[in-house]
């Protein structure tokens, strides 16, 4: 294609991705400008922060919340923060938690854990649905300051736009691209965004997030990032089975002793219930799936009772960063911030991030406000979001877990005995770094030679992946370029060749939308990978597992991807 004529738009702080982080950070950013000026028209000393061209939240998805997903249990301590009245304007919970249990499964019993570890604990807390959480906090961004922050849904960031190292904006995707790469006849450019300040809030391995961390150190001196994969069903239930309120953990089967992860099961009512199952990515066997242990769990003998007579009404899969405070990477540059799980705020011992992701946006807010004062968008100036963080309840829970995911990658049953110890009697463990290894480097060549089992699907309570992906109403446009981008030479030498080799192609396997499959052109003729774009749930486990990392997660067109509903 030609050298694309792209418009250049200012903007004097960008967002990217409308999750509660940016949607947090845009909010407070707003409400401090709005207070602070307020101050000086009542004669406080000083002068008036005056927005330019206002403050912007791209977002890849058709609308806000379309692409998010989480148990979720929330912690309602971020929320209150931002918005101390969020019960009178209407914050949608689907139940407050009256009843907890933390059960470990053997593969026919179940047996309930005397007490519930701290970290497990949820009185206080409510059930909800982040999708729904997206899309209310964007409501009271256009009710109150509807006039500065403007939210761009369907504008996908897909380049972030240098000066030297400084980051001066985003490159939004284009449209109308067909899948050779040649331009349609609805084809637009995609806009050059610049921004004073950029704040990325992409969620888990974020695609513009990934390579800037690297190109700008800012994961030096640190744990790599490590990830889990939540698949995720909503279930309509006959009523009777579990009290509305009611949250249900569990560990152990059907995972090895060696594999970290575990279920939830959330009643929003009497009714309805969050059902999902985490795996941790550090796994070793190339043919572990974690769509298919989500199907194996559901057959355990409690967990099928419950959902006996039941029906499946929606479908999600999404990665976490689990890696901790070790993983997080330095959250500033020059012009830049990393916010929510772009900057590793997950505290995965109590599986809860919602919380911290808003604290991190409103911190970060709280920089760009002194930037903006100060007309100065350096690293040193906005160092201030670290120091923030550092003063904080936010770094205050982090550290005290900080060594909470190194334990248990030898093993659930060590790890679940250290994190105890380290909770109760040393204060979090050793003050330095305990290392972690990131997650593709656990897998191990020739083990696919004896696959791990996998159950057939009855359509009642287990599905086939495909089925799955038609509840969390992805759609793609179809003529578009492939959004896994994986160079023609690397599937010629890797995918057709070499993994097959050496690791049997995993991607069949981690993939929790059957995006990748191997698949004979002609019988008789070798298995070559077909991607199905078009089924991708936006997840990431693909560019986080792939043993050769070679495949790169890029965003698709705007308004491409799920649509998930109260998940
Ligand atoms: Fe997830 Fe990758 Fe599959 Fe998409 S292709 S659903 S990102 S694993």
């Amino acid at each position: 294609m030609s050298e694309i004529q792209r418009e250049v738009m200012d903007m004097d702080v960008l967002f990217v991705g409308a999750g509660p982080a940016s949607l947090a950070g845009a909010y407070h950013l707003a409400q401090l400008i709005k207070k602070h000026n307020s101050n000086i028209d009542a004669g406080q000393a000083g002068s008036k922060v005056l927005l330019e061209n206002g403050i912007g939240i791209l977002e890849k998805s058709k609308n806000v919340g379309d692409h998010m997903l989480s148990g979720a249990v929330v912690d309602p301590k971020g929320i209150s923060e931002l918005f101390p009245d969020f019960v009178e304007r209407g914050f949608p919970t689907e139940a407050a938690v009256v009843g907890e249990a933390f059960y470990l499964l053997t593969s026919n019993s179940k047996i309930k854990f005397p007490f519930l570890p701290p970290t497990l604990k949820n009185h206080g807390n409510f059930i909800c649905s982040l999708n729904k959480i997206a899309a209310w906090m964007a409501e009271q961004i256009d009710k109150d300051f509807g006039d500065q922050i403007n939210i761009f849904p369907e504008f996908p960031g897909r380049e972030v736009l240098y000066n030297g190292d400084a980051v001066i904006g985003i490159r939004t995707g284009d449209k109308g691209i067909d899948h050779k790469g040649n331009p349609k006849s609805t084809f637009e450019a995609g806009v050059d965004i610049h921004a004073k300040i950029t704040l990325l809030g992409e969620g888990p391995r974020g695609s513009l997030t990934k390579h800037l961390v690297p190109r700008l150190k800012l994961d030096q001196d640190r744990n790599p990032q490590v990830y889990r994969t939540g698949v995720k069903e909503i279930w309509e239930i006959p009523a009777g089975r579990l009290k509305k309120g009611m949250v249900v953990h569990t560990a152990g089967w059907p995972l090895a002793s060696n594999l970290y992860g575990g279920s939830w099961l959330y009643m929003m009512s009497e009714t309805s219930c969050s059902i999902g199952f985490v795996s941790a990515l550090d796994y070793d066997n190339p043919t572990f799936d974690p769509h298919g242990a989500f199907n194996r769990f559901k057959t355990h003998p409690y967990i099928a009772g419950l959902l006996e007579g039941g029906k499946m009404i929606g479908y999600g899969a999404k990665t976490v960063s689990e890696g901790g405070y070790w993983s997080m990477p330095q959250l500033y540059g020059d012009g830049v911030m990393l916010i929510g799980e772009s900057g590793g705020f997950v505290n995965i011992s109590r599986f809860k991030g919602i919380h911290l992701a808003i604290k991190s946006g409103m911190l970060a807010a709280e920089a760009a406000f002194e930037a903006l004062q100060k007309n100065d968008y350096s690293a040193s100036c906005l160092k201030r979001y670290d120091d923030l963080f550092r003063q904080s309840w936010a770094h205050e829970e982090l550290w005290k877990t900080r060594n909470w995911r190194q334990n248990f990658t030898g093993g659930f049953y060590g790890g679940m005995i250290k994190s105890g110890l380290q909770i109760y009697v040393t204060g979090g463990g050793k003050k330095s770094r305990t290392l972690l290894r990131a997650d593709h480097t656990h897998m191990k060549k020739n083990l696919h030679q004896s696959p791990l089992e996998r159950i057939k699907p009855d359509d009642k309570s287990t599905f086939a992946k495909l089925t799955d992906v038609y509840f969390s109403g992805t759609k793609h446009e179809e003529n578009q370029p492939c959004h896994l981008v994986i160079s023609p030479e690397n599937v010629a030498d890797i995918c057709n060749s070499r993994c097959k080799e050496e690791f049997g192609n995993p991607c069949q396997y981690f993939c929790p939308a059957q995006v990748y499959n191997m698949i004979a052109p002609e019988e008789g003729q070798p298995a070559q990978l077909r991607i199905d774009f078009s089924n991708c749930v936006h997840c990431k486990t693909c560019d986080i597992a792939d043993p050769y990392q070679i495949i790169n997660w890029v965003t698709p067109e705007g308004g491409g991807g799920p649509v998930y509903k109260n998940l």
